[in-house]
């Protein structure tokens, strides 16, 4: 058989055609009108998606240097921090905080559980000088999607500023930054937005511009008060990513054409008809407060789970993602996000179903496929 590459995982995600063109366009210089007006159009776009009225500043990283620069550009040495840490990228948010001497108070969740707004505020309660909450919106190593809009609230009641690593969830799920009062908000170019892995995406409110400006951690490169004066000048402080930027223009005018509520209406069905045909096929959900953005599911008895995405890779080409240390193996991921439509849920499902059957799993085939294809008929616009 061709070796068709079918790319199913939480990030990256698949690329349109017409995003992928762009990128082959010649470079034109970044200090031109011609590059300024195209990337304050992007800028423009990404305050859409964002649902802000405050600047978005363009990093040139992969998501994590978006986490990074949120810790050394808000905090000073020895403050404290509350990080929620349901899985690796909580945990990330910890590792970054430790390599820069910021004192964290761990909430320390159970691997596809959720936190509640009111254990939150406890713990707000007991650490009153707290400068920073650092949370995901959508814990990807889990599928777990987490109550931001409750967290802001609580939050909003003390000095600290709410920290939410959107990469992955923002333009899957809701998000929308200054209705909730999200202080800090950021994300990554690979996943939801519909571009190649290169660039990333933080804004900042008032509430927290005020702690960039006493912040004394070391930085250099993601120091966001040169790119704030940057963006008066409708420029970034260093060479941007060109084609990423001429791509990241060209995705967003897919996102304005869904608009924002369209797009998470979108991932809703795909996620819906997954976790459909994910039951009927006998299998269950891993995590609590499953999302829109992917369906982690339980490796079932007697089946080894890393052997199961492995077979999924290699013998069908459809790149689902296994679950990853400490877990691994224990459940799997099939992510539904960025530029996938209803009939790679199709794909997703009939590679699940037939690995299964090779595994020797008691699976009827077209099950799971036909309760998605319901799910499908149904809601699809
Ligand atoms: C993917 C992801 C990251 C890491 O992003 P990189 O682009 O790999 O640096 C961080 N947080 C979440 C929630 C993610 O999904």
């Amino acid at each position: 058989m061709i070796k068709k590459y079918y790319l199913l995982s939480p990030g990256p995600t698949p690329v349109p055609e017409t995003v992928l063109a762009k990128g082959a366009l010649p470079i034109i210089h970044h200090r031109t009108k011609e590059f300024s007006d195209l990337f304050m159009e992007m800028t423009e776009g990404m305050k859409y998606v964002f649902q802000t009225k405050n600047d978005v500043y363009t990093l040139t990283s992969s998501g994590t240097g978006a986490m990074e620069t949120a810790v050394t550009n808000l905090l000073s040495k020895g403050d404290k921090a509350i990080v929620v840490n349901g899985g690796k990228f909580g945990e990330r948010w910890a590792q970054i905080c430790n390599v820069y001497g910021v004192e964290v108070v761990e909430i320390k969740i159970e691997w596809g559980e959720v936190l509640s707004p009111s254990k939150l505020e406890e713990v707000l309660k007991d650490n009153p000088e707290t400068k920073a909450v650092f949370t995901q919106l959508s814990e990807t190593s889990t599928g777990v999607v987490y109550d931001v809009k409750g967290f802001a609230e609580v939050v909003s009641k003390t000095d600290a500023v709410l920290v939410v690593d959107g990469i992955s969830g923002l333009g899957a799920t809701p998000c929308p930054m200054d209705e909730w009062g999200v202080n800090v908000l950021l994300t990554g170019s690979q996943k939801s937005l519909m571009i190649p892995p290169g660039l990333a995406f933080i804004s900042f409110d008032d509430k927290a511009w005020k702690l960039v400006e006493t912040s004394n951690l070391p930085k250099y490169y993601f120091d966001m008060k040169k790119a704030k004066k940057s963006i008066g000048k409708r420029t970034t402080p260093y060479t941007p990513a060109v084609s990423l930027v001429y791509q990241q223009l060209e995705a967003l005018k897919i996102i304005k054409e869904q608009t924002i509520d369209g797009i998470i209406e979108h991932h809703r069905i795909l996620g819906d008809a997954t976790r459909a045909a994910v039951k009927a096929i006998g299998l269950e959900l891993f995590a609590k407060a499953p999302g829109n953005i992917l369906t982690s599911v339980k490796t079932p008895e007697g089946i080894d789970g890393k052997e199961l995405v492995n077979i999924m890779q290699k013998k069908y080409s459809a790149y689902i993602s296994g679950a990853q240390d400490p877990m691994k193996g224990k459940f799997f991921r099939i992510a539904h996000l960025g530029y996938m439509g209803g009939f790679d849920v199709i794909i997703a499902i009939s590679a699940l179903e037939m690995v299964l059957a090779d595994l020797g799993f008691n699976v009827e085939l077209g099950k799971g496929v036909a309760a998605a294809e319901n799910v499908l008929r149904r809601e699809w616009k």
